[in-house]
């Protein structure tokens, strides 16, 4: 199928033929063949103009946390809502291992099989930026599609989830009821780029909960997030990350966390957040694949793979400084480019 049949297809067919463009569409993205990758870029560009009408949600918190029962939970929620959602993921560990602690285990039985709901697992191979990326690309698929909330699940390792949220509105981060106690996700600096953040299996233990609750509330607000200024109570046309708590598995606590999702998106369309975020994150996109490719194209070149093993080896050896190494090798990059 040519770039216009597959924007056809996700703009205009029926729910089959847009479920099969849509696969056809993701795959072409994630493809590295070269040829492949013009294609991809033609569709793109055509599909550029019908994206960016879903609000996109991120979502992370560890493993058994519970983020498959919440966006089972939420994503039917949604659906009687009259949306149209669509979830993606990025496995940070299918980076390394080819493994998976997302897993494509049969998660979220009921929304997978639903007619409003596209459900995709994580990229399997590449670097962290380029798993993410092939993500960001398909997240504009759905949004073509017509899929008018995109959630993207992550798991708690700091860089997969600065990936996320640098690719969405809004960034959740989920945490068990005792999380109030050990605050990892402070130390990790990941509380820093939540919106939001949920307890999950209030069910178990409703006190800790609470507690938990006031606790990351009020650590919140003495790292004065978001504002900048260190004064959370400060401005309120700025949004300051809220705490809530819920049982996915009871459903429970999910029109409170859409409601609060709801406020931001308000508050950030009126504010002008919400706008200027992305156009920070299509640039910061950008650089990273600059940064990328060029990477890539330095490593390629025949003279670098010539110096390197033996600059490598001095560097580590203390006999070379490491930034003297670093201008040789570009100075001779440059020569040869
Ligand atoms: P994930 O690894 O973050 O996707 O976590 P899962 O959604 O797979 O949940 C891990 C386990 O926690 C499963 O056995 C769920 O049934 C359970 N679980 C998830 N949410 C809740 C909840 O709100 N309350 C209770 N009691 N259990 C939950």
């Amino acid at each position: 199928m040519s770039p216009a049949q597959l924007l056809e297809g996700l703009l205009r067919g029926n729910a089959a033929v847009q479920r099969r463009a849509m696969a056809k569409a993701i795959t072409l993205l994630e493809s590295t063949r070269a040829d492949h990758r013009a294609l991809a870029d033609e569709l793109l560009t055509a599909m550029l103009p019908h994206t960016g009408n879903a609000f996109r949600l991120g979502i992370s918190g560890v493993p058994g946390v519970g983020k498959s029962t919440f966006i089972e939970a939420l994503g039917l929620y949604l659906i009687g809502q009259g949306h149209r959602v669509a979830v993606l993921a990025v496995d940070p560990s299918s980076t390394v291992s080819g493994g998976s602690i997302l897993g494509d285990k049969t998660r979220m039985e009921l929304l997978s099989v639903h007619e409003r709901a596209y459900i995709r697992p994580s990229p399997s191979s590449g670097t962290l930026g380029g798993v993410a990326e092939k993500t960001r690309e398909s997240m504009l698929v759905c949004e073509a599609a017509g899929y008018d909330v995109v959630i993207v699940e992550t798991v708690g390792v700091g860089q997969s989830e600065t990936a996320v949220a640098n690719m969405t509105d809004m960034f959740v981060l989920m945490q068990l009821p005792n999380a109030g106690d050990d605050l990892q996700a402070i130390k990790k600096g990941v509380m820093e780029i939540a919106d939001l953040v949920v307890i999950n299996k209030a069910d178990i233990d409703a006190i800790a909960a609470t507690r938990a609750q006031l606790q990351i509330t009020s650590a919140l607000q003495l790292l004065g997030m978001h504002g900048g200024s260190g004064h959370a109570h400060a401005d309120d046309t700025l949004w300051h990350p809220k705490v809530v708590q819920l049982s996915a598995l009871l459903g429970q606590g999910v029109d409170t966390f859409w409601t609060a999702v709801s406020e931001f998106k308000g508050l950030q369309t009126r504010n002008g957040r919400l706008a200027s975020r992305r156009q920070h994150q299509a640039l910061s996109w950008m650089w990273e694949r600059i940064d990328a490719g060029l990477k890539q194209a330095f490593r390629a070149q025949s003279c670098v793979q010539t110096l390197l093993p033996q600059l490598s080896q001095q560097v580590a050896t203390g006999q070379l400084a490491a930034s003297t190494a670093a201008r040789q090798l570009l100075g001779a990059y440059q020569v040869q480019g």
